[in-house]
């Protein structure tokens, strides 16, 4: 079996990797570098081998950075099929279409500016065409833990990997041994979704890193937290801005809020849902109570249910979104985007952030070099579409809510898969050593830091 590590390695974005065994080509997903020029230069890069020669793909979830670049795949000639779980290839579709019209707006503004240097400037990455030929390829696999065949020697399994919606970790059984991709692995007690399914056996077992060195803080804490920012704001008569990531998080956030007002403890307000994205993201949700947890499952069961209580609006249009500013004070508005690098939070935060009664409450991670960075980082002025913005309004950053296993949530799952071989990917380079050292120490196993381009046979 041979193994070529093509985005994710030393790095927590553009996951993709090529496995090539018994007579097969395979793509373990096929993500978007992303954060910064220099990495997203990365994904115009020709990929290490011919998409042509690509027998299939298998998808592990719908998140950008582990399907972003299927579209482009499809473009370079890519015509196999394209496996994953059924909720991952609806919400893949809705993040890729979102994704293409980024590529698109994002391209035209670069031409408008490279035209008045009298220069040409890069086309999209791709665009809504690429889209919808790869949104044909795509065969969803309707249950969890089932053998699929990929020839007489190949099969795969998908194994729940509870990070969200639909997310797997994929299994591959070929005539060289198991191979396991854990995709990115869920934390444990998240809410709605299942925690990770324990794996099977492998041999070769290739595991995401990205919080490899440390161990969450619990859940309760951050529900402490987020109650806390609500009662300061909300009975003052100023807005809490939630800026959130579409998927996921955001149907999250839902049903922490949820959660409270069941309990009396959400005081009088209203809350708005005020990304298009988060919409459609939350109906497939609905759609697929099934992949919930048990106790997900029995508050779906009945109305009033976190998608769906009395003071959750749904405004889809822009206008329903602009008259959000103009109505009462006291609103919740959970928009995106999460890192506030574009989407509707921006208008929130001009509206809101020079208010001394109004809050931010930041429920993910914020990135370097981002505007929801620097307003963490206790920035007094930001710059919001050319207008300097004093920051007077209350800042929260919760830690608990995180989608991803911590360090003794990973050690587990790699003591219970026994490998033989494991391969750390998806990981920045100190939390990479730090995870190295620790499975050295704990598991007696030595790890491989997987390096970009980088081909390993075992
Ligand atoms: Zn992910």
């Amino acid at each position: 079996m041979r193994i070529t590590f093509c985005g994710a390695a030393e790095t927590v974005t553009g996951s993709c990797h090529l496995i090539e065994v018994d007579g097969l080509r395979l793509l373990l997903d096929c993500g978007l570098f992303q954060g910064g020029h220099q990495r997203e230069d990365l994904n115009r890069k020709p990929f290490p081998f011919d998409p042509k020669d690509i027998d299939a793909v298998l998808l592990s979830h719908a998140h950008l950075d582990h399907a972003g670049r299927l579209p482009l795949l499809v473009q370079r000639g890519f015509s196999g099929e394209i496996h994953c779980t059924t909720p991952t290839a609806e919400i893949a579709k809705l993040m890729l279409a979102d994704s293409a019209h980024l590529q698109v707006e994002e391209a035209s503004y670069r031409a408008r500016k490279a035209r008045r240097r009298g220069e040409t400037a890069e086309p999209p990455l791709y665009d809504m065409a690429d889209v919808l030929r790869c949104a044909e390829l795509f065969r969803p696999v309707p249950h969890y833990g089932k053998a699929i065949r990929l020839n007489d020697r190949v099969s795969f399994v998908l194994h729940d990997a509870g990070h969200i919606l639909g997310s797997a970790a994929v299994e591959l059984q070929t005539s060289n041994g198991n191979l396991l991709f854990s995709g990115d692995l869920g934390n444990r007690h998240q809410p709605i979704v299942r925690d990770p399914s324990p794996p099977p056996q492998a041999d070769v077992l290739l595991i995401e890193s990205t919080y490899g060195d440390r161990a969450h803080r619990s859940m309760e804490d951050t529900v402490t937290e987020f109650k806390d920012a609500i009662d300061t704001i909300i009975p003052n008569g100023g807005n809490l801005l939630i800026p959130s990531f579409a998927l996921e998080r955001a149907q999250e956030v839902l049903y922490e809020l949820f959660i409270l007002w069941t309990n009396k403890k959400l005081p009088r307000c209203r809350i708005f849902l005020d990304s298009p994205l988060a919409i459609s993201t939350t109906r497939v949700f609905e759609r697929y109570p099934g992949y919930f947890d048990a106790e997900g499952q029995s508050i779906f069961a009945t109305r009033p249910n976190p998608f769906d209580f009395t003071p959750l609006r749904f405004t889809q249009t822009t206008d329903e979104s602009k008259e959000i500013n103009k109505a009462s004070k006291g609103n919740i508005i959970i928009a995106g985007s999460g890192m506030c690098t574009g989407g509707r939070i921006i208008h929130h935060l001009r509206h809101n952030l020079w208010h001394k009664n109004s809050g931010v409450l930041f429920v993910g991670y914020q990135a370097v070099g981002t505007l929801g960075r620097r307003i963490v980082e206790g920035a007094r002025q930001v710059r919001i579409f050319g207008e300097e913005i004093n920051v007077a309004a209350t800042i929260w950053t919760t830690n608990g809510f995180s989608s991803h296993a911590d360090q003794p949530i990973l050690l587990d799952w790699i003591r219970q898969a026994e490998p033989k071989h494991v391969f750390l990917v998806h990981g920045e380079d100190d939390t990479l050593d730090a995870f190295a050292s620790r499975i050295r120490e704990d598991l007696s196993i030595e790890p491989h830091i997987a390096r970009l381009r980088e081909t390993v046979e075992v």
